[in-house]
């Protein structure tokens, strides 16, 4: 069993601590938000009063931020405090260029790094049951899997430095796209007289079929379990699924990539998020694309 210490005790990262600490792993926490490292204490988590007196016993440092420069400077700022054989996991989701800054500063003091982005939301982090997307070196990989296997169910080796946000940024840059693309197509089936459920039926068992209708359905009904029947609750807030796009636009940019329908699904989330919709379920959408027909008189 290894000494971890974990940074950012947040929706992700507090459900994630818990389970290592079930695991049987002694956790270390530390969170810029008392309440949090408290909630982090009932579930058998130690506390340090800063990230740097959090890692300096430990032999694997965990990291669970907002995003890439709050990675960058957490790192920056811990890196000379952890033990020279340790393991570096940053599991935000981030820009590839700030995974690659990280896994530089871990370098250069000699420790292991990966990147390791999550899918599965909270209640994958809650359950245990998130996917892992990694980049490093083999050997980082081989001794982070052991570890990220307590908190997930699924881990993949996607390849070298900032390879884990690669695979994170395009995935959830179909997952947007395909989340517009079903919520228009309940609309307009309800503009046409066709029932939800029957346009679940077919389109679920066809051509059309995909997570986005069939796990996580924008409409109330088909999918019980779907934030569709809890009012848009997330789940997995428009705001971070806005992020997830301008990061994949940047990420494109900067390879001089061309994603027309990433770039069209990113402006839709700002629109829905500038109005005030930042902590609706991401498949809320749906509203945004009624209203634009609304909008025209139709
Ligand atoms: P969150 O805001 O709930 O948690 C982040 C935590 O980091 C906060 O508690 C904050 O206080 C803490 N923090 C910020 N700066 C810090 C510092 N310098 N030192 C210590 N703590 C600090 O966010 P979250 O929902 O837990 O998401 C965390 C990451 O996981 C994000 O990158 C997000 O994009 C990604 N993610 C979230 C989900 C989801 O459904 N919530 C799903 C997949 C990936």
């Amino acid at each position: 069993m290894s000494t971890i210490a974990f940074i950012g005790l947040g929706n992700m990262g507090g459900p994630m601590a818990a389970n290592l600490v079930k695991a049987g792993h002694d956790v270390i926490g530390f969170d810029l938000v008392p309440a949090l490292t408290d909630a982090a204490k009932a579930n058998g988590v130690g506390v340090a009063d800063s990230a740097s007196s959090a890692v300096k016993d430990a032999n694997v440092v965990i990291t669970m931020l907002p995003a890439g420069k709050h990675v960058v400077s957490v790192w920056t700022d811990i890196v000379p405090s952890v033990a020279k054989s340790a393991l570096m996991i940053d599991c935000s989701t981030v820009d590839v260029e700030s995974a690659r800054q990280a896994h530089a500063l871990a370098r250069k003091a000699s420790l292991l790094s990966i990147d390791a982005p999550v899918s599965g939301g909270v209640g994958g982090a809650t359950g245990a049951t998130l996917t892992f997307m990694a980049g490093g070196e083999d050997k980082a990989f081989a001794a982070a899997k052991p570890i990220l296997e307590a908190m997930g169910k699924k881990i993949v080796h996607c390849g070298d430095a900032g390879a884990g946000q690669a695979a994170k940024i395009c995935n959830n840059m179909i997952l947007g796209i395909s989340m517009i693309a079903v919520g228009e197509a309940f609309a307009l089936a309800e503009k046409l007289g066709l029932s939800h459920q029957a346009l679940f039926d077919v389109a679920s068992t066809s051509s059309g079929q995909c997570w986005s209708l069939t796990s996580y359905c924008p409409v109330p009904g088909p999918v019980p379990s779907s934030p569709a029947n809890n009012d848009y609750k997330p789940g997995f807030a428009s705001a971070l699924m806005l992020k997830d796009l301008t990061l994949a636009q940047e990420a494109a940019t900067s390879v001089g990539a061309v994603t027309p329908l990433g770039q069209h699904a990113r402006d839709i989330y700002k629109t829905f998020a500038a109005a005030g919709n930042g902590g609706v379920d991401f498949s809320g959408i749906i509203r945004h694309i009624r209203a634009l027909a609304d909008n025209r008189g139709g």
